[in-house]
């Protein structure tokens, strides 16, 4: 990875997801495989691990992955996308293989 200079709204991207990510780890997180069948299920970013939603246990819409200051970090190359994360055949969507 090559160091790059940051921009002020890249820097200021930055600070806001370390206290994002500071503030949703004091939170209890509902773990979904320990709830009762039917129960909704909750979906956290996979960046900083704020709630994003919680959705009927039976939701067939890809659930969301990441809040918009950490989709802002990947996009603008800050964070890798986690794709490890995403299920197969969405791992490497829209994207070209190989990492720069
Ligand atoms: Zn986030």
């Amino acid at each position: 990875m090559v160091a790059r200079k940051l921009s002020a709204v890249e820097r200021r991207h930055i600070d806001q997801f370390w206290q994002r990510k500071e503030a949703w780890q004091k939170r209890p997180r509902v773990d979904n495989a320990e709830l009762h069948a039917g129960s909704p299920m909750w979906y956290y970013c996979k960046g900083c691990g704020k709630l994003l939603a919680q959705l009927p246990e039976t939701h067939v819409e890809y659930p969301p992955q990441h809040c918009d200051g950490c989709q802002y970090l990947i996009d603008h190359a800050l964070m890798p996308p986690p794709d490890d994360t995403a299920p197969e055949g969405l791992r490497n969507h829209g994207k070209t293989a190989g990492k720069t």
